[in-house]
């Protein structure tokens, strides 16, 4: 046992849970899991070394582990209708890069949304693999906020990329990725969608869903499909499944996590089941009147508000703050949120003029649109009183009386 034997991790793990318990997280990649993906997470299923895919692997003993891969497999396939699937990607950055290694080579020209913009490092930009191995072109959102798609099909007729990547990690609506399939035909190109963000969402009918169009589509499994930390690769083009499965392993990985595959098939069995549903459509209502709220209070939210679980504030025109000091702010208070920048920001990437806010994490946690009106007038006192301490300490004790109200964990 942790608490006899390693005392010093014991004790930071036990502050680490104090803190998901007593602060608002509105971080909108996060959430939290079941504590059934927990104990498959914590399983014995860490042990056993099982490099390659079920029936062909390259150790003994992996009977077993084949059921589990198999498990997470079909569960997965059923769950986004699809033909072929990847669970072993240790996260989404590695989904991708096995993807992108599955259609491209180096120097070949992408293009995807534009990190300031709301893409993903990995879609590009200068510091990651991405943008090092590949020519990429960014697209951006236009002056409302949204995917500009008319710069879209001028910048894929001007370039002529390879492939086309779409999917963000910071834009609050939907994506038409119909839209994208044509713009890619136009130009023979490939489509590869990230949804990342919204898979549990597209899970249960409440996005459009990629797999119809898209020739790739990658995703994370511990966000808004609140599975284990990880990453999975869909699709309906055998050829492309092969040399994605080739890429993945050998390519990029080794040993696959089968304690994290055997979460994942715990997670695909909760997505398949109607309850989460409820849940996403509650994601979303709960991001819509977090939304409200804050436009009634005067802020201003790019694009207006939200289709989806996350909203971004334009803090710095809204009550004059940078998204750094928003988040440490709000930090002071236990509401645990990200900086983030807005279209066209004119801070620099470490401090921009916004906060991204999501409501997956909360909406777990049994919050509904009531915490949510609640949560946005806490959020504006903290922020349009910084430097009024009693305040933030009367808004902190009201945001731990929530957080009591709304327990986690079984254990
Ligand atoms: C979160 C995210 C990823 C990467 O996930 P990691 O597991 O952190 O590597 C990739 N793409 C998008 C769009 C994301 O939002």
């Amino acid at each position: 046992m942790l608490k006899k034997n390693d005392r010093e991790l014991y004790e930071a793990i036990e502050l680490e849970k104090k803190r998901q318990l007593e602060h608002l997280e509105l971080i909108a990649s996060e959430n939290y899991v079941s504590d059934d993906v927990l104990e498959a997470a914590g399983s014995i299923l860490t042990n056993k070394y099982a490099e390659g895919y079920p029936s062909k692997r390259y150790y003994g003993g992996c009977e077993y582990i084949d059921m589990v891969e198999n498990l997470a497999k079909t569960r997965l396939k059923k769950l986004f209708k699809v033909k072929y699937v990847n669970v072993q990607p240790h996260s989404g950055s590695q989904a991708n890069m096995a993807a992108y290694r599955s259609i491209l080579k180096n120097g070949d020209c992408v293009m995807g949304l534009a990190l300031d913009h709301g893409g993903h490092l990995t879609h590009g930009h200068a510091l990651s693999f991405s943008g090092q191995d590949y020519h990429f072109v960014s697209y951006h959102l236009n002056d409302e906020g949204y995917i500009d798609y008319d710069e879209v099909a001028m910048l894929a007729q001007k370039y002529l990329p390879k492939l086309i990547v779409t999917g963000a990690s910071a834009y609050p609506r939907a994506i038409d990725f119909k839209r994208f399939r044509e713009i890619a035909d136009s130009i023979n190109a490939y489509l590869m969608v990230d949804m990342a963000h919204i898979a549990g969402l597209v899970a249960c009918g409440l996005h459009q869903s990629p797999i119809p169009y898209a020739d790739i589509v990658t995703s994370t499994t511990h966000k808004t499909l609140r599975g284990p930390r990880g990453g999975i690769i869909l699709t309906n083009n055998e050829e492309i499944a092969k040399k994605i499965d080739k890429n993945l392993f050998p390519g990029i990985q080794g040993g696959p996590l089968m304690h994290i595959i055997g979460a994942k098939a715990v997670c695909f069995k909760e997505a398949l089941d109607p309850s989460f549903t409820i849940y996403q459509q509650q994601v979303i209502k709960n991001a819509q009147a977090l939304a409200n709220k804050l436009v009634e209070l005067g802020y201003k939210l790019v694009s207006g508000g939200t289709d989806n679980h996350l909203i971004l504030v334009d803090v710095k025109s809204s009550v004059g703050l940078t998204g750094k000091s928003a988040e440490l702010i709000l930090d002071t208070v236990n509401i645990t949120c990200n900086k983030n920048t807005i279209p066209n920001d004119s801070e620099k990437p470490m401090i921009t003029s916004g906060i991204r806010l999501g409501t997956p994490a909360l909406t777990t946690r049994g919050m509904k649109e009531k915490e949510m009106q609640e949560v946005a007038i806490l959020l504006d006192k903290a922020l349009r009183n910084p430097n009024n301490d009693q305040i933030k300490e009367e808004v902190k004790k009201e945001v731990i009386a929530l957080t009591k109200k709304f327990p986690l964990f079984a254990n």
